[in-house]
């Protein structure tokens, strides 16, 4: 490529025209003019010759006819001896000393001519002179044909000259235009390469050099001057395998043909890290040799990043940074590999956060979030970088333990998870129960594929859960069988409840000892199944409690209770309490209260005569103020509160009196087999002493028999719930119980059940 300034110098084609058309003049002008002139010098001389000539003959007659010379012009023409011939061509003039012409012989008066003088002298004296003239007209003549021809040929030669010089500035215009054409694609090229960040690099394999340009420098910040691009120390910038992984590509260039390309780390100059696309394709001579290689390499360390971020997003869990389901399955599938090849073992954990819905539901996403991040801190402070760690979504976690010799077992880090997840935490000055459930599968055992091990660890989780939470249980084969089938049963429920089909109410009616009178019913629940039949609420009340289906169950017994109780005060039945078990989970995740408060608008029934049955072990795990103030808003409706079950709990007493129940009803443990123990018989006095003292209505619940009626009245409890009296039943036994017991009571109240009434037995 020339230079600006060579180029410059290349073009400087005016004066080289300019000489030409100078030339071109000089050539028409010098020969005739050199002609001309020699000519007129020949010319003049030779007329200059013959007038000296002529003059000298003259002047011999007139030196001897002094007197008459002027008057003899035939003697004087004779003497000049000019022939016609001579005279065509001469013209010859005699003036005397006056200037007077004496004769005038040859050519025509105005012809163009050339003209020399010679005196004519007598005796020393001049006596006048003689003019001799030759025509110029041949001359020219001839001058104007040399003048002529002499232009032609410099017009010839200017052209000769001129052609291949415009030719060539045709040319130079046309390198030059293409040359800033090139140079501006130059310059945009290096541009694009410089925001493209590419450089270019070749290699010879004749001088086996390495030229690296420019932008490959800057890219890769070495110094031209003092990085000199030799194999071994190029080799040597190649971080990891990337040396290895480059020697290869340019192989597969030279054994295709085609472009190859790889990503690789390169150690820049100031010792940071890159990473740098190397693109490597092979140069052929016209023979079809190889005879060097060449490409390019592009920084795509921005690109990379941004691959990273992205692939951030694709696999970890925006809120807690986690990995996500994706990235789990995939690490969970690498790790079950790297097991089968080594023969080492590892452990899937499966988490499930215990009442997580209910902080959710209850505090409001916010804070249900913060839970969960706090949860992932949690965890990963537990864990370190030990082991893998994702959220699978919602409050499901996973923990991938690889179990390498002389590690941990699996059991101790589910325990020491588990003691982490657990207590009370403070998120924005709210204090927050937590805990976990955890599932175990190991690898290979109890699963050699994700979907396997991810199924196994969570019938275990499933397990976990029902086992009363807050624990962790390995997998063991059957759990399966077990599991499948609850969770049949949990949609076989669900299908019962949404189609209105095989759920039903059963009431059991509570009998006042003071007036031997029915004041209430608990509604109890049933579910015919409609292949086994009867299955009793403790083992399908767990398996909806253990799913969010206890909250739409609690809400349809309530209605359908409320409903029922409503209707039997229409039809003129005398004021009874209708109870309503009410589950924990009912209690945290759904709007109890207003839910509760619909169903009174809805239909009317008087609040005072709706109970809601709490058992004890709500107020166990569940923090306080929470359950304090769902308690008073429910008494702000004006129902009924009863403590279920009591004495199976482990609430402490001084928690007890501070709730607002209005009812204890104490569990069938307490009543069952008291008449033959005088230990036990104190404990229910003091138990019943317990209630009456906080002010609370006693209920003695599970009373089998007339002497254990007979020893509750006498301990002072104020009301029986007890197969002595009745078994749950349907509504219209239940009623029809309830008409015969108060006709009893008015013709001899106070009294025990001599002769127990027998209703139907019903199921359950
Ligand atoms: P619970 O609320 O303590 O209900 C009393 C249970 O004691 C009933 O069992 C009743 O049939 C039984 N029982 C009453 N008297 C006697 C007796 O003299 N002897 C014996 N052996 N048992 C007696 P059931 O109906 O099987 O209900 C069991 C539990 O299932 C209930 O205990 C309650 O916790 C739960 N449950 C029943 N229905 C519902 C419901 O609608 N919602 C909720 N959340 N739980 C319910
Ligand atoms: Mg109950
Ligand atoms: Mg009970």
């Amino acid at each position: 490529m020339p230079s600006d300034h060579e180029l410059t110098q290349s073009i400087a084609l005016e004066p080289r025209l300019r000489t030409a058309l100078v030339v071109a003049v000089l050539l028409a002008i010098v020969p005739p003019l050199t002609y001309a002139m020699v000519s007129l010098g020949y010319l003049g001389a030779h007329a200059a010759f013959v007038a000296e000539l002529q003059a000298g003959r003259l002047s011999k007659y007139i030196y001897t006819h002094e007197k008459m010379w002027r008057y003899q012009k035939v003697r004087l023409a004779e003497i000049l001896e000019l022939d016609d011939a001579q005279l065509s061509v001469t013209g010859l003039s005699i003036y005397d000393a006056d200037g007077k012409q004496v004769l005038a012989v040859g050519l025509r008066p105005g012809t163009l001519s050339l003209t020399r003088r010679a005196p004519l002298v007598s005796a020393g004296r001049q006596v006048g002179w003689t003019d001799v003239s030759l025509p110029l007209t041949h001359l020219a003549l001839e001058v104007l044909t040399l003048s002529i021809l002499s232009t032609l040929f410099g017009i010839s030669a200017y052209f000769a000259r001129a052609r291949p010089l415009h030719s060539l500035n045709r040319a130079i215009t046309q390198l030059e235009d293409f040359s800033h054409d090139l140079k501006t694609r130059t310059a945009q090229l290096y541009e694009a390469q410089s925001l493209g960040r590419i450089g270019d690099w070749s290699y010879g394999f004749g001088d086996r050099t390495l030229w690296w340009s420019d932008e490959i420098y800057r890219l890769l910040g070495y110094d031209r001057a003092s990085f000199v691009p030799r194999y071994t120390a190029v080799m040597a910038i190649y971080a990891e395998d990337g040396a290895e992984q480059l020697i290869q590509s340019q192989k597969q260039a030279r054994k295709t043909g085609a472009v190859s390309t790889v990503d690789l780390k390169v150690r820049r100059g100031d010792g940071t890290i890159g990473q740098f696309a190397i693109t490597t394709k092979t140069r052929y001579d016209d023979t079809g040799k190889a005879t060097g290689i060449y490409g390019t390499i592009q920084d795509i360390t921005d690109r990379k990043e941004a691959e990273a971020q992205l692939e951030q997003l694709a696999y970890h869990d925006p809120l807690t940074g986690l990995a996500n389901r994706a990235l789990f399955q995939r690490h969970l599938d690498d790790m079950i590999g790297r097991c089968a090849r080594s023969g080492s073992g590892g452990a899937l954990l499966l988490l499930d956060l215990d009442r997580f819905k209910d902080v959710n539901d209850t505090m409001g996403h916010t804070i249900g979030d913060a839970l969960l991040v706090k949860i992932a801190h949690l965890l990963a402070r537990t864990l370190g970088h030990d082991h893998f760690i994702a959220r699978l979504g919602g409050d499901e976690f996973a923990i991938v333990v690889e179990c390498g010799a002389g590690g941990p077992d699996v059991e101790s880090i589910a325990a020491s998870v588990l003691e982490s997840i657990s207590g009370t935490v403070f998120l924005e000055q709210v204090e927050i129960a937590i805990g976990t459930s955890i599932g175990i599968a190991r690898v290979l055992e109890h699963g050699a594929g994700v979907t396997e091990l991810l199924r196994n660890a969570d019938l275990a989780l499933y397990r976990a859960k029902e086992e009363g939470r807050g624990r962790s249980v390995m997998f063991e084969p059957g759990m399966d069988d077990a599991v499948q089938q609850k969770v049949a049963f949990a949609n076989e429920l669900r299908t019962a409840l949404h189609e209105d089909a095989g759920l039903s109410l059963h009431y059991q009616p509570q009998i006042d000892l003071a007036s031997g009178r029915v004041t209430g019913f608990e509604a109890l629940i049933r579910w015919t199944h409609p292949t086994l039949g009867n299955i009793p609420p403790s083992v399908f009340i767990p398996i909806a409690e253990s799913s969010h289906l206890i909250c739409d169950i609690g809400s349809w017994v309530l209605r359908h209770a409320v409903v029922q109780a409503k209707a039997w005060l229409d039809a003129g039945a005398p004021p009874r309490e209708m109870a309503v078990n009410i589950s924990v989970a009912q209690l945290w995740s759904t709007d109890l209260v207003n839910d509760v408060g619909r169903v009174l608008a809805e239909t009317g029934y008087p609040p005072e005569l709706l109970c809601l049955e709490l058992t004890e072990s709500l107020l166990v795990d569940q923090e306080e103020t929470r359950v304090r103030s769902v308690l008073k808003a429910l008494k702000q409706h004006g129902v009924v509160l009863a403590l279920d079950d009591f004495g199976t709990g482990f609430s402490s007493l001084g928690y007890l009196t501070q709730l607002p129940f209005d009812k204890l009803k104490i569990d069938r443990i307490f009543i069952d087999g008291v008449t033959a123990s005088g230990r036990r018989t104190e404990l229910l006095r003091g138990i019943i002493g317990l209630g009456r003292g906080l002010g609370m209505t006693t209920v003695a619940e599970g009373a089998e028999t007339p002497e254990e009626v007979e020893l509750l009245r006498e301990l002072g409890c104020d009301v029986v719930q007890g197969f002595v009296y009745a078994r749950p039943s349907p509504a219209p036994e239940a009623l029809t119980f309830a008409l015969r017991q108060d006709a009893a009571a008015l013709s001899a109240p106070q009294t025990a059940p001599s002769q127990p009434v027998s209703p139907r037995r019903a199921h359950g």
